[in-house]
C-alpha cells in the first residue's frame, strides 16, 4: 500500500502528452488550447466613444455648443470639431478630429441645434486606440482550458481555427456478474451498473472521449477479451470493480497478461483503497473500485489530473477555505480520508453519507474535504479546504 501523495506523483509522472489538431473555434469550448494566440490588430482599432453623447473640446465645456454632425457606430466622422462645436456621437463610433472628450447625453440639455453641459465630468469617455491590446500581443496562452468567454477573444482577433490537444480516448469497462444495465430492473442479487455511466460522464465532462465496452463477466476470459479490445482502441482504459481481493477479482491478473505493468494496486486512502494504476509502452490503465463513490472520488483525485495532463493541461482542483460548521471526527486514521460535504451559509457541513456505495451522497455534495493520515478530528470553526466537485 502506498500513500495517496505518492500515488498522485506516480500518475502525474507517467503523463505522456498526445498530439494536436485544428478545429473550428465554435467547437473548442472545454478543449485545451495548444498554442499561444496573438492579436492581428490593435484593440480598440481607433479612438472610440464609450458612451452616447457629444464629442467636443474639453476647454469648451462651459459654452453652448453647436451640433455639426451626427455619427453612429460603424460610420466615420467627416467634420473636424472646432471651438464652440460638437458632434453627436453614439457608443462605439470613432472620435472626430479636434474632439478630446465626450459628454454623456444624460448630462446635457439640447435646444434646437445647441447643447449645454449640466455638469463637469472627470473622464474623457474615450476608449483609446490599442489601450486593451497591441498588435502581436498574446491574448490567450497555450495550455488553458477554453471557456465561452475565450470564444469572444478568438472572434475578436480572427482566430477561427483553433489548435487544440486531441481528445484523450478512454475505454470504459464495468466488471461484475451482479451488474445489469440501467434500462433493466435488477432482479434478485443484481444491481444496476451506475459506475460505468458515471465514469463516461466524468470523462466527457472533461472534454475527453469515452467509449463504453459494456459489462465484463467475472471470468478471466471475458475480462481479458474486453481489456485487450479496449486497449487497442484507446489511449487509456478504465475498469470499475474487480480490483479488490475477492475470489473473482481478475482485473490485476488480466492487466498483467495484457502487457500492463502495475505501478500500484493499493492506496492508503478512503474511499478507494484498491485503486490500481498501470501502463505499457504507450497505454495506461486505471482500475477503479466498484463502489460508485470510491470510483467517483478516485477518478477526481487521480484519473482527472492524469487525463488532463495528457491533453497538456495542468489541472488544479478548485478549492476554497471555509470554517467547519461542527466537529468532524473519525475513528481510524491510518488512511487519508475524503469526505463529501456541502456548504451552508459559508460553513462546511457533512452530507448524509453511509459509505462508498451511497451514490446519492454525492448529488447533495458541493465538495470533498480530507483528513490527513493520523488526524481524527477537525474542530468546529477550524478552516478547511473544500475541494469543489
Ligand atoms: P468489486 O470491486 O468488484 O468487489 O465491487 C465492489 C462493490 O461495488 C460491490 O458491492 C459491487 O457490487 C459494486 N459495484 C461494482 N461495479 C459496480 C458498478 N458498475 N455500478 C455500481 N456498483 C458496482
Ligand atoms: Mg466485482
Amino acid at each position: 500500500m502506498i500513500n495517496f501523495e505518492d500515488a498522485y506523483k506516480i500518475v502525474k509522472n507517467s503523463v505522456k502528452t498526445i498530439g494536436t489538431e485544428r478545429i473550428p473555434f465554435m467547437n473548442s469550448v472545454n478543449r485545451i488550447l495548444a498554442e499561444d494566440v496573438k492579436s492581428d490588430i490593435e484593440m480598440p482599432p481607433f479612438d472610440k466613444s464609450a458612451v452616447d453623447g457629444f464629442a467636443c473640446r474639453a476647454e469648451d465645456l462651459d459654452m453652448s455648443l453647436e451640433i455639426i454632425e451626427v455619427v453612429q457606430a460603424g460610420q466615420t466622422p467627416s467634420e473636424t470639431v472646432k471651438k464652440g462645436q460638437c458632434t453627436k456621437i453614439m457608443t462605439g463610433a470613432p472620435i472626430p478630429d479636434g474632439a478630446d472628450t465626450v459628454v454623456m447625453v444624460e448630462y446635457t440639455d439640447t435646444e434646437n441645434n445647441t447643447v449645454t453641459m449640466q455638469r463637469k465630468q472627470s473622464k474623457t469617455n474615450i476608449s483609446y486606440r490599442a489601450e486593451d491590446v497591441k498588435e502581436g500581443q498574446t491574448v490567450l496562452q497555450k495550455g488553458i482550458l477554453i471557456k465561452p468567454q475565450n470564444i469572444a477573444v478568438f472572434a475578436s482577433v480572427g482566430y477561427t481555427q483553433v489548435l487544440v490537444s486531441k481528445q484523450v480516448k478512454v475505454g470504459i469497462i464495468s466488471t461484475g456478474d451482479e451488474l445489469t444495465e440501467p434500462e433493466n430492473k435488477p432482479g434478485m442479487s443484481k444491481i444496476r451498473n451506475s459506475n460505468g455511466y458515471q465514469l463516461r460522464a466524468q470523462v466527457e465532462a472533461m472534454g475527453a472521449k469515452a467509449a463504453y465496452y459494456g459489462i465484463a463477466k467475472d471470468t478471466y476470459d471475458d475480462t481479458y477479451e474486453k481489456v485487450t479490445k479496449a486497449l487497442t482502441e484507446n489511449d487509456v482504459i478504465m475498469l470499475s470493480g474487480g480490483v479488490s481481493v475477492g475470489e473473482f477479482d481478475f482485473v490485476p491478473e488480466v492487466l498483467e497478461k495484457a502487457g500492463i505493468t502495475i505501478l500500484f494496486d493499493s492506496v492508503a486512502v478512503t474511499p478507494g483503497k484498491p485503486t490500481t494504476f498501470g501502463k505499457s509502452e504507450n497505454k495506461f490503465c486505471f482500475g477503479l473500485p466498484g463502489n460508485p463513490v470510491s470510483s467517483f472520488v478516485q477518478f477526481e483525485l487521480l484519473a482527472k489530473p492524469f487525463l488532463y495532463g495528457m491533453m497538456g493541461y495542468d489541472f488544479k482542483a478548485p478549492e476554497i477555505k471555509l470554517p467547519a460548521a461542527k466537529d468532524f471526527s473519525r475513528k481510524r486514521t491510518e488512511r487519508k480520508a475524503f469526505i463529501p460535504v456541502h456548504i451552508v451559509k459559508g460553513e462546511v457541513k457533512r452530507v448524509e453519507y453511509h459509505g462508498s456505495a451511497h451514490i446519492h451522497a454525492l448529488s447533495s455534495a458541493d465538495g470533498l474535504i480530507s483528513f490527513p493520515i493520523g488526524v481524527n478530528t477537525i474542530k468546529k470553526g477550524e478552516l478547511i479546504d473544500v475541494r469543489q466537485i
